[in-house]
């Protein structure tokens, strides 16, 4: 029985995996926690070494759903996620291939989907569950959401033309790279409604947060990793991950390591070796804007008065949201802990473990390590892996190496995560390497199609009637 409670009341009834998956956040702001966590034991895990990934996500994630969608749907949500059309990289079905760099020493491709960004492997089923819960009630959803990257083409790649669905996409007008923003102009028109804001993407955001209080907008969804559906939807990528580092030796230990912003990719590395697959460490890497390497050398969440713009701008974030849920199991499942540890940070900008009576050493005792890597480091990653044989990584991914070449000493296999194509951030890679590599035709001169955003004044009123204008002319 998959049921879920929200981090800040357990007190609530216990929701579905459809009710958590059109809620987004809970009522009270918390975040949903599975009540009990599926397990995965060996025997299984030698089951699935001979699947593709579909099938092997429609297991894992099916422990994750429950009954509550039926196994012969649920089949085809993950068929309709993960076609060839849309993963058109994809080897003989093996959409998160492994690619060996140096001895024991990998990087995990979880960028081969429609907008090459890891945001896909989980936006895809998000949005096939969503239309499927949808169209079962006859109900439809809004979604809102903000972004200054990847986001905002994932979510769109993944809901474009579901009948049940309408997605208002906030960005900034300066910031974004024309790559990003011509990818998410193309997918307009439709279902998916573009809006440009004259300011920053906390200002995206705060509009965001401001119409989600209003009654009216009281049922908007949400599609970043606040989302329940989205963490369900990453662990099976670990497991596949796993079970092509031990190449059939089950039960030998594995590191992995995540580029990390607002912690939700790396949630779900905690959830896979929660569940039982054999995870020794999970070590984030974070850029500049080091939150998290702080919190988990020292115990003190931090909060900076603003990010820092980074050459691997999807990182760059001042709070991780995601680590409320490991937060509640550090505090053992105490929602009352949990809110006081939240409302300190919330008010003074910092807490630490101590004051909870923990030691702040407790990350790192529980296998969790990291560090931080420069914009030197990243061009130092790009030229060094590229020299192995290990092809063109991303910013973002060359974090993750920085920090994986550091903490390489215990010869076991260690997992590199790639979260974007270095199609996407071609300044970066022509500064490290002095040449870009060819583009494939999907993306060649997508630049040139700039367009598809309405440009909207700076306050939550212009969007709120954008809003009601554009969903009463549907
Ligand atoms: C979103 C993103 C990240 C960060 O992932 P989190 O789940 O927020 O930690 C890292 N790299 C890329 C390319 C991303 O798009």
């Amino acid at each position: 029985m998959a049921e879920y409670i929200s981090t800040r009341d357990i007190t609530q009834q216990p929701r579905t995996y459809s009710e958590v998956l059109l809620e987004g956040l809970a009522p009270d702001q918390g975040l949903y926690v599975p009540t009990e966590l599926p397990q995965l034991d060996l025997i299984t895990l030698e089951a699935l070494s001979g699947y593709d990934y579909a099938q092997v996500f429609e297991h894992v994630k099916g422990l994750f759903i429950g009954s509550d969608i039926d196994p012969s749907v649920q089949t085809q949500l993950v068929r309709n996620a993960y076609t060839e059309e849309k993963f058109p990289k994809a080897e003989g079905g093996n959409i998160t291939p492994l690619r060996q760099v140096a001895d024991e020493f990998f990087i995990q491709e979880l960028s081969l989907g429609p907008t090459a960004a890891f945001k896909d492997m989980a936006l895809q089923p998000l949005g096939q569950d969503m239309q499927h819960v949808l169209s079962a009630s006859g109900d439809n959803l809004v979604l809102l959401g903000a972004t200054s990257g990847d986001t905002g083409s994932a979510a769109e790649a993944a809901v474009k033309g579901l009948g049940n669905i309408s997605l208002f996409m906030l960005s900034p007008e300066i910031g974004m790279s024309e790559f990003q923003k011509a990818q998410m102009g193309a997918l307009s028109g439709g279902n998916i409604h573009n809006i440009s804001i004259p300011g920053r993407f906390d200002d995206c955001q705060d509009i965001v947060k401001a119409i989600k209080r209003d009654p009216e907008f009281a049922r908007l969804g949400a599609v970043n990793s606040i989302n329940w559906g989205r963490i369900a939807s990453q662990v099976p990528y670990y497991v596949a991950g796993y079970l092509q580092a031990v190449e059939g030796a089950i039960g030998r230990p594995v590191d992995f390591v995540v580029p990390t912003g607002n912690f939700g990719n790396v949630l779900a590395g905690y959830l896979a070796r929660e569940m039982g697959v054999p995870i020794r460490r999970l070590i984030v890497a974070t850029n500049e804007n080091n939150v998290v390497d702080t919190l988990i050398q020292t115990g003190q969440y931090i909060r900076p008065a603003s990010a820092q713009v980074t050459t691997s701008p999807s990182m760059d974030i001042t709070v991780a949201s995601n680590y409320e849920r490991l937060a509640f199991d550090l505090l053992e499942g105490d929602p009352e802990a949990l809110r006081q540890y939240m409302h300190t940070f919330a008010e003074m900008g910092k807490v630490a473990f101590e004051d909870f009576g923990l030691p702040n050493t407790l990350l790192l005792e529980m296998g969790f390590d990291s560090g931080t890597s420069t914009a030197k480091d990243r061009i130092d990653a790009i030229r060094w892996t590229y020299a192995r044989g290990g092809g063109v990584i991303d910013p973002h991914t060359a974090d993750a190496v920085t920090v994986a070449r550091r903490k390489n000493y215990f010869g076991i296999p260690m997992v590199c995560m790639s979260t974007a194509l270095p199609v996407k951030f071609e300044p970066t890679i022509k500064e490290a390497l002095g040449f870009v590599p060819q583009r494939e035709p999907r993306f060649k001169d997508i630049e040139q199609k700039l367009g598809g955003f309405t440009l909207l004044e700076n306050t939550p009123d212009s969007v709120k009637d954008h809003i009601r204008t554009q969903l009463s002319a549907q």
